[in-house]
C-alpha cells in the first residue's frame, strides 16, 4: 500500500490538484478541472491510480444539544442556511453521516439580519453552536465567537482574508462581507495557509 504522507490536514473547499494530476476519490469533488476535498480530514494520493482522496480524521458518536460544531455552507436560502455539519469543533472529529442542519435568519447574528446572503456563501466553513439536535438540527453563529471561519472569494476562489470591515481576497483584491468568527482565519492555520500558496 501508499507509504506516502498522508498527513496535510485539508478543509472542505481546499485545492488538491487538477484533474489532468488526478483521478478524485473519497471525499473529493471536481469543478472546471480542479480538484476540492468536501471533508475535514487528511489528503492521500494513491501512487498506484493517482487518486487523489480525504480520510476523514476520527469518528464521533453524535451531536449533541450545545455543541459547538464546524460546517459548511451548502445553500443560502432567504429565511435558513443549509449546513452539513463535518465536525465536532473542540476534538475536530468528524460527525458521522454528515448530517444537515439549519441557520435561520435570526440566528445568524446579534440584531437584526436582512439578508442572509450578505452573511454567509455557500462553501463558507462555520463553526456554530448547536441550539437542537432533535429531530432537526438548528444552528446559532449569534455568538462573537461564532460565524464563518473560512470563506473563498465567489470570483477567483482564492481564500478570503480579514479586511478592515469585511473580508478581503488576496488574489484579486475583491471584498465580500459575511458574518466572521472572532476566530476568523485561525482554523486550521496550517491548512489555510498552505492553500493560500497554491498558485491558481
Ligand atoms: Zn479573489
Amino acid at each position: 500500500m501508499s507509504s506516502e504522507a498522508r498527513d496535510t490536514l485539508v478543509i472542505p473547499g481546499e485545492l488538491l490538484g487538477t484533474a489532468e494530476e488526478f483521478v478524485p476519490g473519497h471525499g473529493t469533488y471536481e469543478d472546471r478541472g480542479k480538484i476540492y476535498a468536501c471533508l475535514l480530514g487528511h489528503r492521500r494520493v494513491d501512487p498506484s491510480d493517482r487518486a487523489v482522496s480525504v480520510d476523514a480524521l476520527n469518528a464521533i458518536p453524535s451531536v449533541h444539544d450545545d455543541d459547538l460544531v464546524y460546517g459548511r455552507v451548502d445553500e443560502v436560502k432567504s429565511a435558513m442556511a443549509i449546513v452539513t455539519i463535518l465536525t465536532a469543533a473542540t476534538s475536530q472529529r468528524p460527525v458521522p453521516g454528515a448530517p444537515e442542519g439549519t441557520v435561520h435568519i435570526s440566528k445568524a447574528k446579534d440584531g437584526y439580519t436582512e439578508a442572509l446572503s450578505d452573511e454567509f456563501a455557500p462553501g463558507d466553513l462555520i463553526v456554530a453552536r448547536v441550539l437542537q439536535s432533535h429531530p432537526s438540527v438548528k444552528l446559532s453563529t449569534a455568538a462573537s465567537d461564532l460565524g464563518v471561519v473560512a470563506a473563498r472569494c465567489q470570483s477567483c476562489h482564492g481564500l478570503l482574508g480579514r479586511g478592515d470591515k469585511e473580508l478581503r481576497c488576496p488574489r484579486c483584491g475583491n471584498r465580500e462581507h459575511r458574518k466572521t468568527a472572532s476566530g476568523y482565519g485561525q482554523i486550521p492555520t496550517a491548512a489555510a495557509k498552505s492553500d493560500a500558496r497554491t498558485p491558481a
